[in-house]
């Protein structure tokens, strides 16, 4: 099995973010090339994940999973635990291009729901204050390169903050925007895009607060009575 994991976590690196379809056809060749039996539940996948994360975390890297409501689904995300927006983008890339992931990063959380329009992304603004300027088929390079490895995301013309730049970077950014970028109150991780209190517009993931409301029926922010309409949005049969 330790091979196994090996190869897992190998992967995971390459992929950066995992769906469980994605998460199924990695482990399917290689445990049948190992003939070790497949944790084909969702169960059974977190347990191996978390026996992994038992061994990765002395090295400063972790898999977590992450529901992502933009997508409607769960990923597993490889990260770095001491990660900053610096740290990300510091491989092989000049000083402004790094700059570029950060102002981007700044730019997009910024925004009330962590969006911008595409074109909004090349935006010379962003660089304002740097003394060279990125050319603007790079940024669009760099922004494919960094939506590939999750810290962005792409859909309908336009660019969300990514399910990694939520696990790895999820401190910085409820530190440095903390007006739009909160902790769910019931699980204590980061909560984006989903959904809120009628009352006091606080916002809670969604499979918390269906957990919370099976026992009482107030907010446990504001203590009114709850009233938006749950649907599960991140069923994996969507
Ligand atoms: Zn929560
Ligand atoms: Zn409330």
């Amino acid at each position: 099995m330790e091979v196994v994991k090996r190869g897992f976590v190998r992967a995971c690196k390459n992929h950066s973010y995992l769906s469980y379809e994605l998460i199924d056809n990695i482990l399917s060749p290689l445990c049948a090339n190992h003939k070790v039996s497949k944790p084909s539940s969702k169960e059974s996948v977190k347990v191996f994940v978390s026996e992994i994360n038992d061994s990765l975390n002395d090295l400063g890297q972790s898999l977590v999973f992450i529901k992502y409501p933009i997508k409607g689904e769960e990923y597993l995300v490889y990260v770095k635990t001491d990660a900053t927006p610096d740290s990300v983008s510091n491989t092989g890339l000049t000083p402004e291009e790094c700059q570029y992931f950060s102002k981007l990063l700044d730019r997009i959380a910024a925004e009330e729901d962590c969006n911008i329009p595409w074109n909004a992304a090349y935006s010379e603004l962003l660089l304002q204050g740097t003394s060279k300027t990125v050319k603007k088929s790079r940024m669009q390079e760099l922004l494919q390169k960094w939506t590939q490895m999750g810290y962005f995301m792409e859909l309908d013309e336009r660019i969300f903050l990514g399910p990694r730049s939520l696990v790895e970077l999820s401190f910085y950014l409820g530190s440095h925007h903390e007006e739009h970028i909160k902790n769910c109150m019931l699980c204590k991780c980061l909560v984006l895009w989903d959904t809120r209190c009628g009352s006091c517009n606080i916002q809670f993931h969604r499979e918390c607060i269906h957990t919370y409301l099976q026992r009482r029926d107030i907010c446990p922010s504001c203590g009114n009575l709850w009233t938006t309409p749950l649907r599960r949005s991140t069923d994996s049969s969507q």
